[in-house]
């Protein structure tokens, strides 16, 4: 499976070499049909309150029109069920134009006549946004037809959205067969990939991961995926009190998967003998109850009492981490040590931020996936001290799970 994962890797490297790149394809006189992923949130003014993945397509977008081609672009926004006017491309319209710098058209569909239309009239230079792609069942479905005439208001298909790249919908997956000659990744996407390859593949060692969040059981796919890819691995956050109760650890009430501690075991053992060093938490911050103003203590990680809750990282399971994060050269960071969103349990995440920006800044590569953590280091000002903050979630976990991703696949066939 592992040997299967990295020959098709390196595969998709290779191909990004030769021809799916943006690069390769000069956009003159061609309209780029780009599937960019907007699904930004808005506040209840319709006011857009993250820009990050709008600014993500800019570079894509800015290459298309250099060139003397125009820009389509299409993308979801939200869950709507029917034609919900809440999730409306218009609301991001404007804040589109301001941030590429040139104003963008808006059609009320993406499909049908109108979007025909409004893609025939696009001068080049300009830029058409497509209604939200989620207002038709058919885009969730991977629906032919849909990605028929989507294709149609096009002659060069781009994908831009490392977010939605795990799901074979129409514009994500269906739509790149219509462009046999004519399809590449974006900007953002080659980008998502080659970071990606330089923690698992070209990585300069040693290499470090770092896995927090809540449960094993979400992460136990990568966990047993990358084993063989790093040298060290911090198992920090919610999920290590699986490890710590399997070693039999007194974890009070805090959170622990019983049904998961066997694996936990077999994956120390997996470690062991595969050179790996594990660091699981040795002391935390317990607390007498899940919330911001609970009376708290530090206490060793294998006598926290009953009544009390490991929520955070303790001052020598900090330590130990920033030496390790301090001594490697490659770190990839998925899921915060504690519950981050409360101030009293932020410290152990921050304070791995500060210690894996100053690996950074002494010239370690560092990858930060997953939704926690991206929204992690952008609370704490930490986006730009790090190499690399990925856009996807869920497809970032899949393509460390070994997982081939549909949208990838699509464009490197
Ligand atoms: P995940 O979605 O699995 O990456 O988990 C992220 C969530 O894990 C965040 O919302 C954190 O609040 C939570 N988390 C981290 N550490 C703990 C902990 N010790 N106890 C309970 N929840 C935690």
């Amino acid at each position: 499976m592992l040997r299967f994962y990295i020959a098709y890797l390196l595969y998709l490297l290779a191909k990004l070499t030769i021809m799916t790149t943006l690069e390769h394809f000069n956009f003159k006189n061609k309209k780029a049909l780009i599937r960019v992923d907007f699904n930004v949130p808005l506040d209840d003014n319709f006011e857009v309150t993250d820009t990050t993945r709008i600014e993500a397509a800019k570079a894509t977008v800015l290459k298309v029109l250099e060139d003397g081609g125009a820009a389509i672009l299409m993308s979801h926004l939200g869950r709507p069920k029917a034609q919900e006017p809440e999730f409306s491309m218009k609301h991001i319209c404007s804040k589109v134009s301001e941030i590429i710098g040139v104003e963008v058209k808006y059609v009320p569909n993406c499909v049908g006549e109108e979007a025909q239309e409004a893609a025939n009239n696009l001068e080049m230079g300009e830029i058409l946004l497509l209604e939200n792609l989620r207002y038709h069942e058919e885009e969730k479905k991977g629906d032919p037809a849909f990605a028929k005439a989507l294709s149609q208001l096009g002659d060069i298909y781009v994908n831009d959205a490392f977010g939605t790249a795990h799901r074979a919908h129409a514009s994500t997956t269906i739509i790149a067969q219509f462009f046999p000659e004519a399809k590449c990744f974006g900007q953002l996407l080659a980008k998502e990939i080659e970071s990606l390859d330089k923690v698992l593949n070209n990585s300069e060692k040693p290499v470090l991961a770092i896995l927090g969040g809540s449960k094993v059981s979400s992460k136990i796919t990568v966990i047993e995926n990358i084993l063989d890819k790093v040298d060290e691995m911090i198992i920090g956050g919610g999920m290590a009190f699986t490890f710590i109760k399997a070693q039999g650890g007194s974890i009070g009430d805090s959170i622990c998967e019983d049904d998961k501690m066997e694996l936990a075991l077999d994956i120390l053992k997996q470690a062991k003998e595969k050179n790996v060093k594990i660091h699981l938490p040795v002391d935390v911050i317990a607390a007498n109850d899940f919330s911001n103003d609970a009376e708290t203590k530090i206490s060793d990680i294998t006598a926290i009492e009953d009544g009390w809750q490991g929520l955070d990282a303790g001052p020598n399971s900090r330590e130990n981490f920033d030496a390790a994060v301090k001594r490697c050269k490659t770190i990839l960071w998925n899921g915060p040590l504690g519950v981050f969103e409360m101030d009293t349990f932020s410290h152990g995440t921050i304070a791995l931020g500060h210690s894996i920006a100053a690996a950074t800044k002494n010239g370690a590569f560092s990858l930060v996936g997953g939704g926690d953590s991206v929204a992690a280091v952008k609370q704490f000002g930490f986006a730009p001290k790090v190499s690399y903050v990925s856009t996807g979630g869920g497809a970032m976990l899949e393509m460390l799970e070994g997982k081939t991703l549909p949208g990838i696949a699509a464009i490197a066939e």
